[in-house]
């Protein structure tokens, strides 16, 4: 059975002055008792002495025995004492309250037992004669050194056990009146001391509930006061605590929802328990698959299987893992962290996934970039190696082969040069730095074609192909780089003169918006395959491997055009068709 800390008080109460009060009472009880007993016991056997004294003559001689009784009859009327008269053996000589011949010897009674050996004796024995409890006192009679007699007195108990019974109904009273006094005290003094406990129990119930705003009412100065201010207090700074720990919380779940990355918190089983936006978005995560295993949602073991090493090492790590997202294949770089709790043990894994598609791309793109170029540099060098060769192994001596391969020497290492000269633009233009270096200008477009030209005649002549320019009337200026722009029409014109055709037809022509001017490059020639049309402005990118090869082409050109043209804010397309002609079309803003 539970007592609360009231029932505890007022049951301490009740045991304390009930326990003080009775052993009081007890003892009072006792000493009272004791105390009328000796005066009553003082009583008998000074009276018995008197009688002795007085009628000790009366006594001894036993031819005076009816003068002893009318005596002892009077005393006894008097003092309302039993007085009895035996001779040494115990025989009744005379009793006050009795007939003495009816009573036995009195030999074997204690009081009368012990005379022989002490100056007086008592007693309290129940007397058959008056059906009461009674004290009895004997004196010895002495004469001529020899006891001859005995008195002995006796009186009632009955008024001092009246006495102790009326004390006792008194005391049991006095203890049943305190304690309901203490019961009503202890209650009122429980409830007053309890109520504020109960209402600071009930506060910090509703605390604990996560009602931190609650404070505990109670102004008083004492030890309550003080716990309700400090409970006060503590809740106050748990609140403030609190607010700070969750805003910080709502802050890092901003960040986490918001962040580029997808995170993934992984469990001790591999199931993923918490996803980001990101990688909902990314990896399409329904919510009934939160707490599924990371391969239904990434269809792959191997962030389980890293998970797992991240865990039994306690270490974080980073792996590159390839994925097809949305028909899309992307490279990630996936961070893992092991999430150690307070107690030291490891909880999960954190997995944040950064897409690096474009830096892998990039990346595959340069080690594309050398292979082409040292397989585009090779074969030129390859045909010089293998003539020059062929000439110190005996051929100089022939005079139409010396020709012919010198011819072929010249012509790959041009061909070298030319390649060289393209990639060091490439490289050139692929700095930053230079590129802001570049100045833009207003640039008369009837200029560069007259450049144009210029530079090609002789190509133009050497196949007989018809030239032909068409511009409108009025200036036309673009915001442009004149060498570089010159550099984009040369490329596409030489295209257009390598591959079409003797007597073929070559044109550029301008036409303009408002804010843009399209320049157009058409020639009859061979045209461009469709399939190959998407890609004709990828570095190396050649449609006609043996014709551009034969061509002296290297697939450097139209990617360095198409640079060029993005680099002054414009666009190019092609537009072909196979034997007929192509056409190189492109914008430039005119501001
Ligand atoms: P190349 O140096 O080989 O000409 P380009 O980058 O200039 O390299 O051109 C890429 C490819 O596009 C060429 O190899 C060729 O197949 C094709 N091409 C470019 N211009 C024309 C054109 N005017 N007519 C037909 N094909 C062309």
């Amino acid at each position: 059975m539970k007592f609360g800390i009231r029932q505890r008080i007022i049951y301490s109460f009740l045991l304390l002055t009930t326990a003080s009060l009775s052993f009081l009472g007890l003892y009072l009880l006792g000493f009272f008792y004791e105390q009328n007993l000796d005066s009553k016991t003082t009583h008998l056997v000074t009276n018995a002495k008197i009688v002795e004294t007085a009628l000790e003559d009366t006594i001894v001689m036993s031819e005076r025995k009816n003068t002893l009784e009318e005596e002892i009859k009077k005393i006894s009327g008097r003092t309302n004492l039993r007085i009895t008269i035996l001779d040494a053996g115990g025989n009744v000589v005379t009793d006050t309250w009795g007939d003495a011949e009816s009573l036995d010897n009195h030999a074997d009674r204690d009081e009368i037992r012990e005379i022989p050996q002490q100056d007086y004796a008592t007693a309290i024995r129940y007397s058959a004669t008056t059906r009461q409890n009674m004290l009895y006192a004997a004196v010895p009679v002495y004469h001529a050194g020899k006891l001859t007699a005995i008195v002995r007195t006796a009186t009632t108990l009955t008024p001092i056990e009246t006495a102790y019974q009326q004390t006792r109904a008194f005391i049991l009273s006095a203890i049943l009146f305190t304690m309901c006094l203490t019961l009503l005290i202890g209650i009122w003094l429980t409830r007053l001391y309890t109520k504020p406990i109960a209402a600071m129990t009930t506060a910090a119930r509703k605390i604990a509930g996560g009602a931190w705003d609650t404070r505990i009412h109670i102004r008083t100065n004492d030890e309550l006061g003080m716990l309700a201010h400090t409970i006060n207090q503590l809740t106050a700074n748990l609140e403030e605590k609190l607010t700070q720990i969750d805003a910080e919380a709502k802050k890092l779940a901003l960040i986490l929802e918001n962040m580029d990355n997808a995170v993934l918190l992984l469990d001790s089983y591999g199931n993923v328990s918490t996803a980001n936006l990101t990688a909902k978005e990314m990896f399409h995560l329904t919510p009934d698959l939160l707490g599924k295993h990371s391969i239904s949602v990434i269809g792959n073991s191997i962030l389980t299987e890293t998970a797992q090493e991240v865990l039994s090492a306690r270490q974080s790590k980073s792996i590159n893992l390839k994925l097809k997202l949305n028909h899309a294949q992307k490279t990630f770089q996936i961070f893992f962290a092991p999430i150690i709790n307070h107690e030291g043990v490891t909880t999960g894994v954190l997995s944040v996934f950064h897409d690096i598609s474009v830096l892998q791309e990039v990346y595959d793109r340069q080690v594309e970039f050398v292979a082409n170029a040292s397989h585009e540099l090779a074969t030129p060098l390859t045909a010089i190696r293998g003539f020059s060769e062929t000439l110190l192994d005996g051929a100089l001596e022939n005079a139409d082969l010396r020709k012919k391969f010198v011819e072929i020497i010249y012509t790959e290492s041009k061909r070298m040069s030319r390649l060289i000269h393209d990639l060091l633009q490439l490289a050139k233009l692929d700095t930053k730095e230079y590129r802001k270096q570049v100045k833009l200008e207003q640039i008369d477009i009837s200029e560069v074609f007259e450049a144009v030209q210029a530079k090609l005649t002789p190509q133009l002549a050497e196949k007989d192909l018809q030239w032909r320019t068409s511009l409108p009337d009025e200036k036309n200026y673009v915001q442009a780089n004149y060498d570089w722009l010159v550099q984009v029409m040369v490329n596409l014109v030489e295209n257009a003169i390598k591959y079409t055709p003797p007597q073929g037809k070559i044109s550029v022509s301008c036409r303009k918006t408002s804010e843009k001017i399209f320049i157009s490059v058409k020639d009859s020639g061979s045209g461009i395959a469709p399939q190959d049309l998407p890609f004709i402005f990828d570095r190396f990118y050649r449609a006609d491997r043996a014709r551009a090869r034969s061509a002296g082409g290297s697939g450097i050109g139209l990617s360095l055009v198409r640079f060029i043209i993005e680099m002054f804010g414009g666009e190019i397309t092609a537009e072909s068709q196979l034997g007929l002609g192509t056409t190189f079309t492109f914008y430039l803003p005119v501001k």
